[in-house]
């Protein structure tokens, strides 16, 4: 469970360039939000400073009443999927999903059951010893997720997750997410710039323009205006 607060998070670059500024927004527990909006307005800015890849210039970010600024991203508890997947293409599909478990020196029984689990819910028990080269986009993105899943994380941050695939795949992905957001209800934060997206999985909608927040509401409130 997570409940996340930003308050007046704001982003200025060493360039002077302001990404972010003044983002307000309460999350709740078991929430779905996407953050939409054109290229540049600093969806990518906040999401990495909500994972810690960033620094927050000003502002203040917690996680369950705990204060994030300045906590490394390793002890965020945040599972992040990006658009390129970022599979390691010389580790099987197993080894991808273990790997991040190893480095916690997990018990090999426990990141063996881990993985497991998360293979039976994504459909990829067959493909377990294959190489991502060997995997259709589909399943490469499904690696992506599972490495996320077996991570039991407080939070995923995924940052347009499904552009690399081709339109077809991207609403039967769509539906896959959703699906597994209602079993597993990681609390999710969801960037993406296309607008059925945001429609279709998202609980709120957050839509942003020029590093600020332009309207919050859910899909009908933001979308479905007289
Ligand atoms: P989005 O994800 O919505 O496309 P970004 O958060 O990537 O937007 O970018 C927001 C703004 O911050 C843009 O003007 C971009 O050029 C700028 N920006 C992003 N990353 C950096 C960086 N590392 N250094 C300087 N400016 C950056
Ligand atoms: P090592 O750390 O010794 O190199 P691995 O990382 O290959 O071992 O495997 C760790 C554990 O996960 C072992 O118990 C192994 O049997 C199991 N394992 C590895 N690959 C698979 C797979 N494709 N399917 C099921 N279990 C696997």
């Amino acid at each position: 469970m997570a409940k996340l607060v930003m308050e007046q998070l704001t982003k200025t670059y060493d360039n002077k360039v302001t990404a972010v500024e003044n983002f307000n927004l309460t999350v709740e527990d078991e929430e779905f939000i996407v953050f939409v909006g054109p290229s540049g307005c600093g969806k990518s800015t906040t999401l990495r400073m909500i994972a810690g890849l960033e620094d927050i210039s000003e502002g203040a970010f917690s996680i369950d009443g705990k204060k994030m600024n300045n906590v490394e991203p390793k002890d965020r508890d945040i599972a992040m999927v990006f658009q390129n997947y970022a599979l390691y293409p010389h580790m099987t599909v197993y080894e991808n999903m273990a790997f991040s478990l190893k480095l916690k020196k997990m018990a090999k029984e426990e990141i063996k059951e881990r993985v497991r689990n998360a293979a039976e819910i994504l459909g990829l028990m067959d493909y377990l010893n294959r190489k991502p080269k060997a995997l259709s986009g589909g399943q490469r993105q499904r690696v992506a997720l599972g490495r996320a899943i077996v991570r039991d994380a407080k939070l995923f941050l995924m940052d347009e997750p499904l552009s690399n695939l081709d339109s077809k795949l991207r609403v039967q992905m769509r539906t896959e997410i959703s699906k597994l957001h209602q079993r597993l209800k990681t609390t999710t934060i969801y960037v993406t710039h296309d607008q059925t997206e945001a429609m279709t999985m998202a609980t709120r909608i957050v839509i942003m323009k020029d590093g600020v927040i332009q309207q919050v509401g859910t899909p009908k409130e933001v979308y479905d205006q007289p």
